[in-house]
Formats: structure tokens, sequence, C-alpha cells
């Protein structure tokens, strides 16, 4: 095997009022190439005196981006969809250098977020308000959406480039100022991104980058000046936020974990769903919070799917994803996170499933590898079904009918996604009706809304009220007025006569 050669490190930078300049930290992490092992970056993890300068900094520009006209603000997007667009395959190549997965997966993250932005450009019809002519004799009604301030986008490793795009150039357009804390993991997408917003032309301070782990973000959170925290990332972390957050008088949604299950009912196409399911609990190593991580398996589907997933899984080529194409699975983000997620295998093994397909054969090399797992025989008392792994782990329950696989997703804490497969109109609709989580795949593997449709979380994978995405992300991240106005019939008509007192006589 040849050694990668030794990569160049690079300090990362904070993006504060339209320049970027050092971390001034004396903390640091490393930035991995999960392909090749090697240290590519320094990311500080900024202070909170750090912090406090970045908000005062959006905080100052966010009155007069609030005050832009809504359609400048709409053509600002404009420029950055075609920036990114430029970039396309340079932004595809970053996700895959600092997170490992493969260059489609990368080209598809860079896709999902680039619809965001066309989400985006249509604010103008988004953000308009409500009139009621007549409310009341001679009196008219308006509710008018304004921005909430400067909002916060805290997010997690696994979408280095998409997660940001899901928050903030909604956010932007609603006339808010924006703080991004990406993941330490992953910084490098977050810092481009930034380049190409200044580049689309929002003004110095609007749109900021600061990087750090629980003191940075504690310190984005108790602020006084931040208004609204959106934030995606594992369970315990999203509930201590949503608690932080609100009590200190912030608006917020915290996106969790998942445990996302694909049902197969024997009528299924078999050869659809093992390449569905291989690919929705696979694709990105299984680090996608949509990923599909228990099959349930009905009746007579169970022999053959499970054979099928096995052998199909086999014949996946697991390898360094940076720079190569033709690579079905890419390196994890950590070797920690390699040995967490084998750690898995043994405890399946001890709790009486059955490990099937062992993807630590496929380990080897200085990247991050860990090749596709199927457990087989889990059961929902087994830690395996019960928590979040978050790698290339398939479990397999058996259940003897569909009211046994909706009785699974009834126990289950989380609540993203899940999908079944069958030809059955009935047993889909029974499902989609009946299952206990928030978007439903009918013979789709990962039902993962676009741009314009809410991402509903359910459970613990959801913490708030008002999701990312859809129109939903715009009730977020605008807070409305309501004006009555009086229209006086004739100058002798006083003011102190309120309407509401005379409304019975009048109207
Ligand atoms: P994580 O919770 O470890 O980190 C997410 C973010 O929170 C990072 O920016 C991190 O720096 C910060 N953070 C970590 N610990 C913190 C703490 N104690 N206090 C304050 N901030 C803290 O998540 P991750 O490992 O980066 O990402 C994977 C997780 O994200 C998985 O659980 C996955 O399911 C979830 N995820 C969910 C969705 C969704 O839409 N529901 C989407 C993508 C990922």
């Amino acid at each position: 095997m040849t050694t990668a050669p030794t990569e160049q490190i690079t300090d990362v930078s904070v993006l504060r009022a339209g320049r970027w300049e050092d971390g001034q930290t004396d903390r640091w992490a490393d930035v991995f190439n999960p392909s090749t092992g090697q240290v590519i970056a320094r990311v500080p993890l900024c202070t909170p005196a750090q912090v406090d300068a970045v908000v005062a900094a959006a905080a100052r520009a966010q009155t007069a981006w609030g005050n832009t006209s809504v359609v400048e603000r709409a053509r600002v997007m404009f420029r950055l969809r075609q920036l990114v667009e430029r970039d396309f395959e340079a932004l595809s190549r970053l996700i895959t250098r600092e997170h490992g997965k493969t260059l489609a997966e990368s080209r598809a993250e860079v896709q999902r977020g680039l619809e965001m932005v066309e989400f985006a450009c249509g604010i103008p019809s988004l953000i308009m308000g409500q009139t009621l002519a007549n409310i009341a004799t001679d009196v008219d009604a308006e509710a008018v959406k304004h921005p909430v301030g400067v909002c916060v986008g805290i997010t997690p490793y696994n979408f280095p480039h998409m997660v940001p795009m899901w928050m903030f150039p909604v956010a932007l357009v609603c006339g808010n100022a924006f703080i991004l804390k990406p993941s330490e993991k992953v910084p490098l997408s977050a810092v481009r991104l930034g380049e190409l917003v200044m580049e689309a032309g929002v003004p110095d301070g609007v749109f900021n980058v600061v990087h750090g782990d629980k003191a940075c973000v504690d310190a984005l959170l108790n602020h006084p000046q931040t208004s609204a925290v959106s934030f995606v990332g594992s369970t315990p972390v999203a509930q201590a936020i949503f608690e932080t957050a609100t009590g200190a008088g912030k608006r917020v949604q915290a996106a969790g974990g998942a445990k996302n299950h694909l049902i197969v009912m024997p009528d299924a196409d078999l050869d659809l769903a093992v390449k569905a399911l291989a690919a929705s609990a696979y694709g990105c190593g299984g680090q996608r919070c949509m990923a599909g991580s228990v099959a349930v398996a009905v009746g007579s589907a169970a022999d053959p799917l499970v054979s099928g997933l096995c052998d199909h899984a086999a014949g996946m080529k697991v390898g360094p994803t940076d720079g190569a194409e033709n690579v079905d699975m890419g390196p994890l983000i950590r070797r920690e996170h390699v040995h967490r997620v084998a750690g898995y295998l043994d405890v399946a093994g001890e709790d009486g499933a059955a490990v099937v397909l062992d993807g630590r054969q496929s380990s080897g090399g200085d990247g991050f590898l860990l090749g596709p797992c199927v457990v087989d025989r889990v059961e929902t008392n087994m830690r395996v079904w019960r928590e979040e792994i978050f790698g290339p782990v398939l479990s397999v329950v058996r259940a003897s009918g569909l009211d046994a696989a909706l009785a699974v997703g009834e126990q289950c804490d989380y609540g993203n996604g899940a999908s079944i497969f069958t030809r059955s109109g009935h047993a889909a609709r029974q499902f989609k009706q009946n299952f206990n989580a928030g978007m439903i795949g009918i013979n789709v593997g990962v039902p993962a809304p676009m741009a314009w449709f809410p991402f509903t979380g359910w459970n613990r994978s959801f913490f708030g009220d008002l999701h990312i995405q859809g129109t939903e992300s715009i009730a977020f991240y605008t807070r409305q007025k309501v004006t009555l106005t009086r229209w006086f019939r004739d100058a002798n008509e006083s003011a102190a006569d309120p309407v509401w007192a005379s409304g019975a006589k009048k109207s």
C-alpha cells in the first residue's frame, strides 16, 4: 500500500464583520482527512470573549440588513446560487476531503444545499403578510413578518455543507444576521461557504462564522443579543441546547438523532428493497440522520432479505474517497468512531443477536474504514436497537405481520424517518397513517423531504415546534407585527373615540 503525501496543515479562521481573523484562544482541535487519517487543519475553539465580539458585529449589521429591500435580499441569494453552481465540483471535493463520504454523495449534498438557496430566492412571495380590510368600521388590520435579529446555527459533522445551508439562506433573506458554528470536525466547508456568501454581496457582519465546542456554544446560547438558535446534532446535545436556549429566552429548533425503520413486506419487490435498504443503511457510511438503521422483515420476507442484503453489502467497494471515483462507501469520521461503531457488533453478539456480516474485515489502511455490517435477529430490548449507532450497521428485526412492525415503531424513542416496501396499497396506507415517525417513505429508502417541505422529526428526534426547511422555517426566522389603522371619515372625527367602543353601533 502506498502512503498518501503529507498534507499541509492550515489554521482555520473566524469570520467577523466581513473579515477573516485568527482564533484568539489557546485551545485548538485537529481536523482530519478520514481517507488518509492525516491531520489537514487546526480549528480554534473560540473563547466567550471572541464570541461576544462576533455577536456584537452581527447585531450592529442586522438593523440595516433588516431594512434592506426584500427583493435585494433575494438577489443576494440568486448570486449565491450562481456561485455554488460555479464551484459545485470544488465544494463537493472539499466535503469528501474533510468528511470522507464518496464524491457522488458529496455532489448530492451540494445539490440539496442548492435547493435551500433556490427556496430562499422566493422570499418576496414567502414573506408576504396578511391584511383584512374593515376588521371594524373604518379599521384595517395587517400582519407583517419582521426579522427576529441575530440567529445562530450549530451544525453537526455529517453534512458539513448541507446542514448550514438548511439554515442561513432562509435566516438571511428574512432579514436576520447569522452566526454559523459548524462542527469542529468539519469546519472547512463552513469557511468556504462564508467566502461565497461574502462574494455574493452580503454586507459585512450579516454572516459570521465562529468555531468551537461547548464553551463557544454556551456563549452563543446565553448571549443577550442572540434571538434564535437552530441546532442539528445528537439527541442529548439537542435536548441540552433546547433547554439552555429556551431558558435564556431564545426561540429554538433542535433536530436530534434517529433510529429509522425500513419495513419489508412479503409482497415487496425484493430486488428493489435490497438495493434501497443497502443504499439507505450504508450511504455516507451510515452517518445520516435519515439512514435506515433497522430493517423490519415481515414474515416470509426475512430469510431472502437477510441473504440478499449480505450478498449485496459484501460486494460493495469500501475505500478511501478523497480524489477517488467508483467507491461505494468511504471512511467514517474518526478512528475512535470506527471503534465505537464496531463495538456494537460485540454488544449485539453478547445480547443474543447474530452478526451475519462483519464489516471489520473491510477495515485497514490509514483511513478510518469499516465495511457494511448486518446484525440479524435483533430484539427491541437490545442496545443495537435502542441506541443510535451512526455507522454502517443494519439491524434486522423479524416481525410476524404489519401490526407487529407498527408495534416496533411504537417502542422507539426517536421519530425521524420510516419506509415500507410493499406492493399493497392497503399496507402502505396503514403504515403511512400509523407509523410513529414524522417522515414516511413508500418504496423509498431515504424519505428525506426536499427544501420546500419541513424536515419533520418527531419524538426525541426534534425539540421545538417549527421545523427546519419549508414555510415552517420562514415562520421560525420571523416574528409578526400586527398593525390596526383607523381611517377617519372626516376631520371632525375624534381619535379619542376608539372604534372598539363604538364598534357595536357602527359596524
Ligand atoms: P453532536 O451533537 O456531537 O454535535 C453537533 C454540534 O453540537 C457540533 O457543532 C458540536 O460542536 C456541538 N456540540 C457537541 N457537544 C456539545 C455540547 N455538550 N454542548 C454544546 N454544543 C455541543 O453531533 P455530531 O456527532 O456532530 O452529528 C451526528 C448527530 O447529528 C447524529 O446524532 C445525527 O443523527 C444527528 N443529525 C440529525 C439530523 C436531523 O435532522 N435530525 C441531521 C443530521 C445529523
